[in-house]
């Protein structure tokens, strides 16, 4: 039987809606929630990101700016303006936007961002936090991952997880967010000799490798929740996953398309963490 489709964008406007009713108890308290956006240079990819961005903040009533700079900015300079935005109290979430031009430390300019300001997750101080278990903000695409699978029921404590990708900002917090509650994981990657044989024990497989059609339905246990996390642009295909859809959906019990899937979702808990950074001020400030 053909699996269960995850209809991110459908999942998204529930979230939204939840949200709506948190930015107006905010908007009682006369607090705006504000999302400022750093972009260097012009990637075109970066730019649609942040355009979809920033369409997700006026849809939720949330304030959004975006600093552009120019792709041969001095380093001094783009910290010089996070450190402004730390200190702006109509700021609650900041985001850089990545990748940054080549003369740009991007380790260091993203940890330039205050914990409590980093809704993307991205920083030491978050992925730190994260593991010690009391994260601050989690980083938004795992999180996404995870309000999927709750919200489509699937069961994460004591099942099999395998996590296809070890990057910091997906793969690596993926995995301690599973493991976090209860599944046993497993992390594959570049490395890993026999991917399948790992991938077919999965009741839970979630992939982010950013390779076009890697995973294949001959890889995947039959009635496994297979969550796509991969954006990748193919000449005349447009934009596909890391899974072969046609084939893995006549298998899994749950999938995630793409477009579609994870990345609406990505979106919309950025916009969550950006409220949730809101509200925490807020509390301090009434405190
Ligand atoms: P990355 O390039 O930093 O990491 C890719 C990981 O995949 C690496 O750890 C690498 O070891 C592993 N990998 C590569 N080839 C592999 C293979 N053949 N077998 C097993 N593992 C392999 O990428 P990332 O930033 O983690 O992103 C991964 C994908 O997710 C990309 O396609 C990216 O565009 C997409 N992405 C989507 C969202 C979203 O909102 N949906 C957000 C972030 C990233």
């Amino acid at each position: 039987m053909a699996a269960t489709v995850i209809d991110g964008a459908a999942v998204t406007r529930e979230v939204y809606a939840q949200l709506e009713e948190r930015v107006a108890a905010l908007g009682r308290m006369n607090v705006r929630p504000g999302l400022a956006v750093c972009l260097a240079g012009d990637n075109a990819a970066s730019k649609i990101y942040i355009r979809n961005k920033v369409r997700a903040c006026n849809g939720a009533g949330i304030h959004s700016e975006i600093h552009p700079f120019d792709a041969d900015c001095p380093q001094d300079v783009l910290l010089a303006a996070l450190d402004k935005l730390n200190r702006n109290p109509r700021v609650h979430g900041i985001l850089v936007q990545l990748p940054l031009p080549a003369q740009l430390d991007a380790e260091l300019v993203t940890n330039a961002i205050a914990p409590e300001k980093d809704v993307d997750g991205m920083t030491r101080h978050s992925l730190g936090a994260l593991v010690a278990g009391h994260p601050l903000h989690e980083p938004c695409t795992p999180r996404a991952v995870m309000a999927l699978l709750d919200h489509a029921g699937i069961a994460i404590d004591g099942r099999e997880a395998v996590v296809v990708g070890r990057s910091a900002i997906v793969g690596k917090p993926m995995a301690l967010m599973l493991m976090a509650r209860g599944a046993t994981v497993t992390v594959c990657h570049s490395r890993t000799p026999d991917l399948a044989r790992h991938a077919r024990r999965a009741d839970i497989l979630v992939v982010a490798a950013g390779r076009a059609r890697l995973v294949t339905a001959d890889m995947v246990k039959p009635g496994a929740a297979v969550l796509d996390v991969g954006i990748n642009r193919i000449a005349g295909q447009g934009i596909v996953g890391d899974v072969d859809y046609a084939g893995v959906r006549e298998i899994a019990g749950w999938i995630t398309p793409v477009p579609g899937g994870v990345g609406p979702m990505t979106i919309a808990m950025v916009i969550a963490n950006t409220v949730r950074a809101a509200e925490r001020s807020a509390a301090v400030s009434a405190a």
